[in-house]
């Protein structure tokens, strides 16, 4: 933790996101999941592979930007959410190349501290100074559980950004009677809660679509909002877990289904309610 205190004090809401560890980071902001396959296998081979034919690039601009152009058209076509720039300098960082980051960043290997960002779709200047909306509005107790729980980053992008599935599930638990603490207690299964809730989108069985309906766009401008929860059978409508079922973009066929996907909630907000003091 304490590796992380001086960053927290100077981001906004206390809770350090973005770089988390050396396999631990986040890209969603970047459009890092808005691929037409946006599988951790699929993400995984990109990000490698354009990593690898960065190390030859010259750091010039025209260089770069071919390379940006290269690597654009071919993932291009078919991206869940067209408007959502996904920007082709995203690859893998650290020394053992196993978080993604940016190939741009004045720390990247090769670009002995220089900061190529400016060449980028959305500037130096967004790159350098965006904080999404779960940096600021996110509950922090979630925000901590996630960030001391992930051992990955591509279930750690996924989950971190979901800011109001994680708000909404955070009113569950104070409403629900769950009593969580206002702190972690940090013990095993507090981190096994954190673990559950980094998987709930990859697990969630009620979506039509898991790899594209696993893509979050949280901008201001709510391009492609969420939809609401679909319910097959007009007989079965309306849970008291509407809004966390509307954010992990739901559809029930059946009541079975509906009462599987309560206890399944219950069950986590029990986890994370034990998980605190
Ligand atoms: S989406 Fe949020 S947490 Fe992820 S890198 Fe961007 S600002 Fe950081
Ligand atoms: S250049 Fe900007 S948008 Fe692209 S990966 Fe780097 S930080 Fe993200």
């Amino acid at each position: 933790m304490s590796s992380w205190q001086d960053i927290d004090d100077q981001v906004p809401g206390g809770i350090y996101l973005c770089q988390v560890n050396e396999n631990v980071s986040c890209g969603a902001c970047c459009g890092l999941y808005n691929l037409a396959d946006s599988s951790r296998e699929t993400l995984n081979r990109i990000l490698a592979r354009r990593t690898m034919l960065f190390k030859t690039v010259p750091r010039d601009a025209d260089a770069i930007e071919a390379f940006g152009r290269q690597m654009e058209a071919e993932v291009n076509g078919n991206q869940p959410f067209p408007e959502f720039h996904h920007c082709p300098y995203l690859g893998l960082v650290g020394a053992e190349q196993s978080r993604v980051g940016c190939l741009l960043h004045p720390l990247a290997d090769g670009n002995n501290g220089a900061d190529f960002r400016g060449l980028s779709f959305y500037g130096g200047l967004a790159c350098q100074a965006y904080f999404c909306p779960s940096c600021s509005r996110s509950p922090k107790l979630l925000k901590d559980l996630i960030r001391r729980a992930a051992t990955d980053w591509y279930h750690y992008g996924l989950i971190i950004t979901e800011v109001d599935l994680l708000c909404a599930l955070y009113d569950r638990l104070r409403s629900d009677g769950a009593a969580g603490g206002p702190a972690l207690n940090g013990g095993e299964k507090c981190l096994e809660a954190g673990r559950n809730l980094l998987e709930l989108k990859i697990t969630w069985p009620f979506q039509k679509n898991p790899v594209t309906d696993r893509v979050n766009y949280f901008f201001k401008d709510n391009l492609y909002a969420k939809p609401a929860v679909h319910y097959a059978d007009a007989a079965v409508s309306g849970s008291r877990h509407e809004e966390i079922f509307k954010n992990l973009v739901t559809t029930f066929d059946t009541a079975d289904q509906l009462q599987q996907a309560e206890t399944m909630i219950d069950n986590l907000i029990d986890e994370i309610a034990f998980s605190t003091i």
